[in-house]
């Protein structure tokens, strides 16, 4: 863990994030019905712009108690959501003519907290007075230009302002899959990836 006063970031957009083929992005539940109403994507659309990728190998319990976007089972065993690549292995949604991203404003959570991780001691609802942590991803070590030393010391109550509220939607994600993965074992839904889609647009969205 670095200390708070050793953190640097600014983005140089290089695009790194946006390019490296072996970078996915995550999406969580929210971050999908983000998409879905603010660009009014029907249910095709959607499914046209997110994978739903498949883990090559088992799962241990630990390796799934470890995981921060928690895996849903589909048609195709357990999977986890992200955006799709194109055939170059940049994100779909990145414009590599004019080098940006065309979603920037709805970007999902993966990509809007990039280069750092969250921790707390445990989880909790109230967000005030949170002894957040935070630390470079392993990624931004590999190639984010962003966190070298010329860079400035990050402002650590706007970040850890966004750690907070990173933490709480990676919950609800959690909550929202395991209750998804519960009703699949009970049978109560067909598990594949059209009925995870339209478990999320019964849910509620409120723009940011
Ligand atoms: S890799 Fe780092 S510097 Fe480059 S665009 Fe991404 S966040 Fe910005
Ligand atoms: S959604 Fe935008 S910021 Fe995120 S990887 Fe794609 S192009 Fe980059």
């Amino acid at each position: 863990m670095v200390n708070p006063e050793e953190i640097r970031f600014v983005c140089k957009r290089c695009g790194n994030c946006c390019t490296d083929k072996d970078t996915l992005v995550n999406i969580t539940y929210l971050d999908i019905l983000k998409l879905i109403k603010s660009l009014k994507l029907d249910l095709k659309e959607i499914l046209d712009v997110i994978g739903f990728y498949v883990f090559d190998q088992k799962l241990t319990k630990e390796t799934l108690e470890k995981m921060v976007i928690s895996p849903i089972e589909t048609e195709r065993g357990l999977t986890f959501t992200g955006l799709l690549k194109n055939s170059s292995g940049d994100c779909f949604f990145y414009d590599i003519k004019k080098l940006k991203c065309l979603i920037y404003n709805i970007r999902p959570m993966f990509c809007r907290t990039f280069p750092f991780s969250f921790y707390l001691p445990k989880f909790v609802d109230n967000k005030a007075n949170v002894d957040i942590k935070i630390s470079y991803t392993e990624k931004a070590k590999n190639y984010c230009p962003g966190i070298e030393s010329d860079s400035p010391i990050i402002e650590f109550d706007y970040w850890s302002q966004i750690g907070n509220e990173t933490l709480v939607e990676l919950e609800k994600n959690l909550l929202f899959n395991e209750r998804w993965n519960n009703r699949v074992k009970n049978r109560k839904v067909v598990p594949n990836v059209k009925n995870y889609v339209s478990e999320i647009l019964k849910t509620t969205y409120k723009k940011a």
